[in-house]
């Protein structure tokens, strides 16, 4: 790693009632206060689902929490005739600071394409909004094409019309390791991470490139963490499963104290 703050990334996906995410951030908070996290070592960003973002924006707020939030999805739209999607003016009223964009899920269940990502991701910046960006390739992809062609293919699609100065987050996420306890070893997602960040070189310029965070995604665990964070290119995780059981989340929050990285 370089002086790029890491960034650890729980996504919840469909997962915890605002009553259930209150209880959760509250334990989060207590357990990297007893643990004397450093949020400024390492930067903790939560992803709950929409209906979830008021209480826990309310509790940040008025426990001065320093733990960031966003969500796991945004319109393209700034308002009207769209029923059902979210505005990005709305979850910057909320404080969000990130937004999570082109998860596989979406990509796959919602056929969400590049043109929409890109879309997607210029209405979150222009809302003040940091878009996580997830890349990925399938595991017929891998065999097609190799490991970087696709993710790298879908970051410059999604990169289309982006201001060179932009503060993006990218997630490499192959979609193979996403929920099947299958994790890339730490090399692999060098090797993509490394091939993302010289698209954002080519793409953004390489001031841009070197102060973005690239994350690695797809069943990180306590156990591996600290493979990935060795790698240079690999600028921290985005979590899903591993993002809902309190314990392992906030060990792999602490990937420093507790594998000596
Ligand atoms: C994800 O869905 O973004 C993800 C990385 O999931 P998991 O950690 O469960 O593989």
């Amino acid at each position: 790693m370089t002086n790029r703050t890491p960034l650890i990334a729980g996504n919840w996906k469909m997962n915890l009632d605002h009553l259930q995410a209150i209880a959760f951030v509250q334990k989060l908070a207590w357990s990297l206060k007893d643990a004397s996290h450093s949020y400024s070592d390492v930067e903790v960003a939560l992803f709950p689902p929409f209906t979830d973002l008021r209480s826990v924006q309310t509790l940040v707020s008025a426990d001065k929490l320093e733990l960031a939030y966003g969500a796991q999805d945004v319109s393209a739209h700034d308002s009207g005739a769209y029923t059902g999607e979210i505005s990005g003016q709305f979850l910057a009223k909320l404080d969000c600071a990130y937004v999570i964009i082109g998860h596989s899920e979406r990509r796959t269940l919602h056929n969400e394409t590049d043109e929409q990502i890109g879309a997607k991701v210029r209405a979150a910046l222009k809302h003040g909004l940091v878009p996580v960006l997830c890349v990925g390739e399938t595991a017929a992809d891998l065999e097609e094409f190799g490991p970087s062609a696709v993710p790298v293919g879908q970051l410059k699609a999604a990169l289309a019309g982006v201001p060179s100065d932009a503060n993006i987050v990218v997630a490499y996420e192959p979609v193979w390791a996403i929920g099947s306890g299958q994790a890339a070893t730490p090399e692999q997602a060098e090797q993509v991470c490394a091939a993302l960040r010289a698209e954002l070189a080519a793409t953004l310029g390489p001031d841009t490139a070197a102060a973005t965070r690239v994350l690695y995604g797809g069943s990180v665990k306590s156990g591996n963490i600290a493979g990935f964070m060795r790698e240079p290119n690999v600028d921290g995780a985005l979590v899903g499963g591993a993002s809902l059981d309190l314990d392992e989340f906030s060990a792999i929050v602490r990937f420093k104290k507790h594998v000596g990285v």
